[in-house]
């Protein structure tokens, strides 16, 4: 199958919308504007001007509306997998399971935990698509990515809210091991979603050294092992990281204007000292115990909160 994407004016897309019309699917993915199914062409408009063709007529198809985009140019690094990494040689040549969290340094909000699968047929695409080193992006980026990714390649994603995290926190577990269950569940779910199809490999992108990262996942029912490569800086090694990342990030951003909104404030994103300003505000206008639900309470921010609201 081949995909092509275009990036279109609001015009063009209007243009498109009356076009296809009489192909129209009812399920639209969230960002997009319409989906038109055509015998051997699908085609997704995204809010963000994006127009993805795919099937065997996509080049053809998106060859009437226009160029296609200049292939993105990525900053994923063509750096050499080093010797030693423990990594197979041609990692970026296959088609990988790729895991990355976020929201574990940040003292509002979840964590959320993504694996995805990408093979190397999706390679091109994701590129397209703008997926890169999600440090490289800024938030609305980011979403617009994880938007069009999301109806592209199998994922999993797990949301551990704070009630959740501080209820396991309290009764001694590591932040560590939390991850460790949720990355081993994210993956599992994901290999359930693409089998029969087995992976070339897994590649986490490494929080805890793999010998660590094993020790908490032991009793669990289901250690998945085979075939496990662990490497900090992951988003780089494999794009199945760098879109596992992107969609992390995109599900914490949303979970975090949730938040927001129930707090009637603009909650602050990490952990420095307009966090404690803002976590103060919510004491005074919620009580001390809302800060378990929206906050890793055992951060040091919930203390430095308590002083300035006097409490
Ligand atoms: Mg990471």
């Amino acid at each position: 199958m081949s995909n092509t994407v275009l990036k279109c004016t609001p015009g063009t897309i209007e243009k498109m919308k009356l076009h296809y019309k009489s192909h129209f699917s009812e399920k639209i993915p969230q960002g997009g504007v319409f989906v038109a199914k055509l015998p051997s062409c699908t085609i997704t408009a995204y809010k963000s001007g994006k127009v993805l063709f795919q099937g065997n007529s996509a080049a053809g198809e998106a060859a009437n509306w226009g160029n296609t985009e200049a292939p993105t140019k990525t900053t994923t690094p063509k750096k050499p997998v080093a010797k030693n990494s423990g990594l197979p040689p041609n990692i970026g040549t296959l088609s990988m399971v790729g895991s990355d969290e976020v929201g574990t340094g940040d003292y509002f909000g979840p964590m959320t935990v993504v694996a995805a699968y990408v093979s190397n047929d999706k390679f091109a695409l994701l590129k397209e698509l703008g997926v890169k080193d999600s440090k490289d992006l800024n938030d609305k980026q980011i979403c617009e990515i994880a938007e069009s990714i999301i109806h592209v390649i199998p994922y999993s994603l797990l949301v551990l809210h704070n009630e959740k995290y501080n209820e396991l926190q309290a009764k001694g577990m590591t932040q560590g091991k939390m991850k460790a269950l949720l990355h081993n569940q994210a993956i599992g779910h994901v290999l359930k979603k693409i089998a029969p199809t087995i992976p070339d490999g897994i590649l986490i992108d490494q929080f805890a050294v793999p010998d660590v990262y094993f020790r908490h996942l032991s009793g669990q029912k289901e250690v998945i092992k085979d075939q496990v490569y662990f490497s900090t800086k992951a988003e780089g090694v494999h794009l199945s990281v760098a879109a596992a990342s992107i969609i992390a990030r995109y599900a914490f951003v949303k979970e975090f204007d949730k938040l927001s909104e129930k707090a009637g404030l603009e909650l602050k994103k990490g952990a420095g000292a307009q966090v404690d300003a803002v976590a103060a505000k919510l004491i005074k206008k919620q009580g001390i115990g809302a800060l378990r639900s929206f906050t890793k309470f055992h951060f040091a921010n919930t203390e430095k909160a308590k002083k300035i609201a006097g409490v």
